[in-house]
């Protein structure tokens, strides 16, 4: 590995980045520009099978044997020679014994003799020599020690697995980076690993800001509003197995700022704020922010979201989101999501996969920022996906996320769409 090198500054990394306007901010450029500020928290701990499951492998992992170990039965059936079969007429073999799974039968050790088959189970060892299994339902008995088979049923070779076929010994089972999945457990498992290095959980500290902001349990007074980012994020960051820091409600007031903000940095490697960072803002969250770190105040061409904080605090990054509720959601998805995924070494896997679906109604689009619009995708009539805009989009309407069950994306250059149009969309939910 190579030794850890000075980060480069805000500016250079703006730099790299073609066609960077903080103002006017594309989100592929964000994303970009994001992409080169994170680092990779590279501590690595070893655990248990089991509670590494959503964790991310820290080491190529090769496998050490063969999965399966042996060339074995694909079928309960009988094992033969594939060229003791005739091409064009029905084949009776003697039966030379039978080959149990799991069990260590040396009966066949000394070899099947030629012409002869051998009744086999599901998973049972391949008698040495014979290499094709046909199942016993084309089978039918010749007296009892004898099988027929028909011309035709199988070839050299049908229903044998190989050894190594699942996983060579020598070959990386699973490639560093990966994020543990229910199978990652399973072929760790068929390789006899009891613990598996990981990369330590990412520590993500994050508070909501602004004066009228109340949490649960507190009486509203007239103008103020629930915090409900501090849920939304909490339940965004536990989804992606991050080690949560939960520094509350923070009023406007610097002193108060500057403690929530130099405590996040010291005990978290990021930090996410919501609130605060939009132009005309008044309050002393960008100040601090400023004042703290080495911060840029973005304007992004994107709908929800605009407004965005981003730097380094500390050694801690700083993510500023908007304060409103949709807009907070929409840029973890679109920004923090695949950063932190970096940071806490998740690597070499494809992009998540997006449906095409009809857009059942008309959408206004100006070409030149992206939009993300909750979706309700279902399949219509004719088998194809089909997405209908939840109602109003404003960004405090937190309620369309809730009933969406994905976000359409409206591109960057795209413009209006019109009803029966395929248009983008990112499904909320995969398989577990
Ligand atoms: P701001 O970005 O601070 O101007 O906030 C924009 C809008 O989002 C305002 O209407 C805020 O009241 C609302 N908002 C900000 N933070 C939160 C929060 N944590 N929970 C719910 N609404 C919020
Ligand atoms: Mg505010």
């Amino acid at each position: 590995m190579n030794p850890p090198s000075a980060p480069s500054s805000l500016e250079q990394i703006a730099s790299c980045v073609a066609g960077y306007d903080p103002n006017a901010l594309p989100v592929a450029q964000a994303q970009e520009f994001i992409a080169r500020l994170v680092p990779r928290v590279g501590a690595v701990e070893s655990l248990a099978l089991r509670s590494a499951l959503g964790r991310v492998l820290a080491r190529d992992i090769v496998s050490a044997i063969d999965v399966p170990a042996h060339d074995n039965s694909a079928m309960d059936g009988y094992a033969l020679r594939g060229a003791d079969l005739k091409a064009d007429a029905d084949s009776v073999l003697p039966v030379a014994g039978t080959a149990f799974a799991g069990s260590a039968d040396q009966a066949f050790d000394a070899g099947v003799p030629p012409g002869h088959c051998v009744r086999i189970m599901t998973g049972a060892v391949m008698p040495a020599g014979l290499d094709t299994v046909v199942p016993q339902e084309f089978t039918q008995p010749e007296g009892d020690k004898a099988v027929r088979i028909p011309a035709g049923v199988v070839r050299t070779g049908d229903n044998r697995r190989l050894k190594g076929e699942d996983l060579a010994r020598g070959s990386a089972a699973l490639r560093a980076g990966r994020r543990l999945r229910p199978a990652d457990l399973g072929l760790l498992a068929s390789l006899g690993q009891a613990e598996v290095p990981v990369f330590r959980r990412l520590r993500v500290a994050f508070f909501s800001t602004g004066d009228e902001l109340r949490s649960i349990g507190e009486p509203l007074s007239v103008g103020c509003v629930y915090d409900s980012n501090r849920y939304t994020i909490w339940g965004m960051l536990q989804r992606l197995g991050c080690e949560v820091i939960d520094l509350g409600v923070v009023r406007d007031d610097p002193a108060a700022l500057r403690a929530a903000f130099s405590d996040a940095a010291a005990s978290a490697d990021a930090v996410i704020t919501s609130g605060g960072v939009s132009v005309g803002e008044a309050d002393h969250t960008k100040k601090i922010m400023a004042e703290l770190g080495d911060v840029l105040f973005w304007r992004i061409a994107m709908r929800p979201g605009r407004p965005m904080a981003i730097g380094r605090i500390g050694n801690a990054i700083l993510f500023g989101l908007p304060g409103n509720p949709v807009a907070v959601m929409v840029t973890f998805y679109a920004f923090v999501r695949d950063a932190l995924r970096a940071m806490s070494g998740q690597a070499g896997e494809p992009p998540s996969p997006t449906l095409r679906a009809r857009c059942t109604t008309a959408l206004r689009k100006k070409p030149g920022r992206t939009e993300y619009q909750r979706g309700i995708v279902t399949r219509g009539a004719d088998g194809h996906w089909q997405v209908a805009i939840t109602g109003s989009q404003g960004s405090g309407i937190l309620s369309s996320m809730s009933v969406a069950n994905g976000m359409v994306v409206l591109h960057h250059e795209q413009g209006n769409v019109a009803a029966g149009d395929e248009v983008d969309v990112i499904p909320f939910d995969g398989l577990v």
